[in-house]
């Protein structure tokens, strides 16, 4: 872990691109909440197979000017072809944006094998490397407990040495509750020399039920200890709200203790959870 106590801390807040009107209006209050605590940057997730195209840049254009804070749209590059990637690139460019989490996606179920020109997020990295130079700061995703259709750990860390090879900046993981996976991820990182930040992502535990159903799609493991807590708590939401709160703020942490680069909350548009843990932490 010594190369990733190198970097200063960075704090960003992901966000999904709201589908009604409520729901535009309810982010923009959480914007400005999240905002008071002035993070590096917020990011806007796209919709599998590109199916919040128009409204993931919406979505990021407002926040950045409603805020004035650095705002990162997702990519992905399973359900577009090159030139629907181009285009999108370059009003991205003309709108001041500077900084993409490039994935390669999930296509939505009935969609069959990929449909995309380009097949891996390491293919997207280069193509946004090939069509605009270094004018973007390119994040990637990391798997500390292994991308779900991996063939090994091995396999998959070939993966993310080829996104980091191909020019990205940092990373961020898919969220866990295993601070191991995520310490022996960084080193692995580092045994290879692949010495970029690697940021864990942080999943604040709102609903367990819908936890569960998450963690089964993205191979997240819920510890034994965790589940059997919550399950403890059915149908008492705020033991679960509060046991949640306790269980991610230890893990933050640790992880801040053991010299992460910074934390990356998923915050499924909500102020609350994300903000108690914050405040836990006493980064502000
Ligand atoms: P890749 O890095 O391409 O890896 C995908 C799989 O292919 C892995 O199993 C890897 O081991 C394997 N692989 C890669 N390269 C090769 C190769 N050359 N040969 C053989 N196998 C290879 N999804 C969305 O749809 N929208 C989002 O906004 C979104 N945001 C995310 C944000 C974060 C921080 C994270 C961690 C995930 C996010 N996801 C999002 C989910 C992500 O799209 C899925 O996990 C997807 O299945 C993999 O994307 P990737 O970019 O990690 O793909």
């Amino acid at each position: 872990m010594n190369s990733q106590t190198q970097y200063d801390k960075r704090y960003s807040f992901e966000f999904f691109p709201p589908k009604t009107d409520a729901g535009v209006e309810k982010l923009k209050r959480v914007q400005q909440e999240l905002a008071a605590k002035s993070p590096s940057f917020f990011s806007v997730t796209y919709g599998a197979g590109g199916s919040t195209r128009d409204r993931t840049f919406q979505t990021v254009t407002q926040v950045k000017q409603n805020t004035g804070i650095s705002t990162a749209p997702h990519l992905s590059c399973v359900g577009d072809s090159k030139s629907q990637l181009g285009e999108i690139l370059q009003q991205y460019v003309s709108n001041g944006i500077e900084r993409i989490v490039a994935l390669r996606g999930d296509l939505p179920s009935g969609m069959g094998a990929s449909i995309g020109e380009l097949k891996y997020a390491s293919d997207l990295v280069a193509f946004i490397r090939e069509q605009t130079g270094d004018h973007f700061h390119l994040e990637v995703a990391a798997y500390p407990e292994m991308h779900p259709q991996a063939k090994s750990m091995n396999a998959d860390l070939d993966a993310f040495r080829a996104k980091v090879e191909a020019g990205a900046n940092s990373a961020i993981t898919q969220y866990f509750f295993n601070i191991d996976a995520y310490k022996f991820f960084v080193d692995s990182c580092e045994k290879r020399g692949l010495d970029i930040p690697v940021v864990p992502g942080i999943m604040p535990i709102i609903n367990y039920e819908n936890l569960v159903r998450f963690s089964q799609m993205c191979g997240a493991e819920i510890p034994r200890w965790i589940r059997v807590r919550m399950e403890s708590y059915s149908g008492d939401p705020t033991s679960v709200l509060q046991f949640g709160e306790e269980v991610i703020t230890s893990l933050c942490q640790s992880l801040l203790g053991m010299g992460a680069p910074g934390l990356h909350f998923y915050t499924m548009n909500q102020s609350a959870p994300t903000l108690a843990i914050w405040d836990n932490l006493d980064l502000s």
